[in-house]
């Protein structure tokens, strides 16, 4: 067993703490990191919130950048020293359909860290190695690490959309998705309206390639009176009302991409989604390709996410500030090394 300092749910709903816990040595495919920065995800309150957990007393986080210092049995291909990137997806089985098909993320025996493993908001972590990425060693930690969530859905979504250059998307939510989501759409040409209820978040939209930023009331009705709608809208937020305007701020043939985790039942009209055409899309993570495209557009300056960095200790009162929507960008624990 190995002693690390960790953020640790010690039951379903109950208060995030930080304290010294024993983690096991790596097992067969698997490697113990020492961890440079982990993010901190909106998917961690939804597990902190959850009425029953699949593994509990647990160590939250599932954004981690590190070092791997020690192989357990049976690892090909890395190193001590080699710098990874760990994502929410630990271990997939590797043979169903989805497996093959390079849908792993929705494999039905997928393993997730900081949901039924312990998670990488610690000094040290064991992962499997699976689905881990090399990470350029130009990046800053406390950068690459919302790139194993936040940058891989945000990218990915935007190349769900299926749109070509010059085309419009709406981003709804501006946080640590939202951001990176307006660097990505600009990145493949896309012509980029954001929308959000805080001025801060619209400021930075601007700033990173928005044409337009609008508050989030009313979004719908406003995109269809200038633009006629737009061609596809994503939905970075978990706001009933973010993917009602969303909705209806598409032209006849859009795509709606949802991808904020919402426990919400927001009503989607039946009527319009046929009548006009529209194609709705629940979307999650991504593929392999394209959490390493995320890390060689980063190294190129492309989706460099803004970030608030901060000491593990002080992650319970950061998850908090998270929660009441005062981030702007993404919240980022940097381990003393
Ligand atoms: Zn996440
Ligand atoms: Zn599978």
């Amino acid at each position: 067993m190995l002693p690390t300092v960790a953020v640790l749910l010690r039951a379903p709903c109950g208060p995030v703490s930080v304290e010294t816990i024993s983690i096991p040595e790596p097992g067969a495919g698997e490697v113990l990191i020492r961890v440079e920065a982990c993010g901190l995800c909106h998917a961690d309150l939804l597990v902190a919130g959850m009425q029953k957990l699949p593994l509990a007393p647990l160590v939250l986080g599932h954004e981690g950048i590190g070092r791997i210092e020690a192989l357990g049995p049976g690892v090909d291909g890395w190193r001590a020293g080699d710098r990874v990137g760990v994502t929410f997806l630990a271990a997939t089985c590797g043979q169903c359909e989805y497996c093959r098909n390079g849908l792993e993320r929705f494999c039905p025996w997928q393993s997730n860290m900081g949901f039924n493993r312990h998670g990488l908001l610690a000094e040290r972590a064991v992962a499997p190695v699976n689905f881990m990425a090399r990470v350029p060693e130009n990046l800053p930690a406390a950068e690459a690490a919302p790139l194993c969530c936040a940058g891989w859905s945000a990218w990915s979504a935007v190349c769900e959309t299926g749109l070509q250059p010059g085309q419009r998307v709406a981003l709804f939510g501006m946080g640590g998705l939202g951001h990176l989501a307006v660097q990505y759409a600009r990145e493949r040409g896309l012509r980029v309206v954001a929308v959000d209820v805080s001025e801060a978040k619209l400021h930075l939209a601007r700033k990173l390639g928005a044409e337009l930023t609008l508050n989030a009331e009313d979004a719908g009705r406003a995109l269809l009176k200038r633009y006629g709608g737009v061609d596809a809208a994503v939905v970075l937020t978990d706001s009933p009302d973010a993917i009602r305007e969303s909705f209806r701020a598409l032209k006849r043939g859009g795509t709606l991409v949802l991808v904020g985790l919402s426990t919400a039942r927001p009503e989607l009209p039946l009527f319009e989604t046929i009548l006009k055409g529209i194609t709705v899309r629940g979307h999650y993570l991504g593929t392999r390709e394209q959490l390493e495209e995320v890390f060689v557009l980063a190294a190129r300056g492309v989706g460099r996410p803004q970030v608030e960095a901060f000491p593990l200790k002080d992650a319970p009162r950061m998850m908090e500030r998270l929660k009441r929507g005062e981030l702007v960008g993404r919240a980022v624990a940097v381990m003393e090394s």
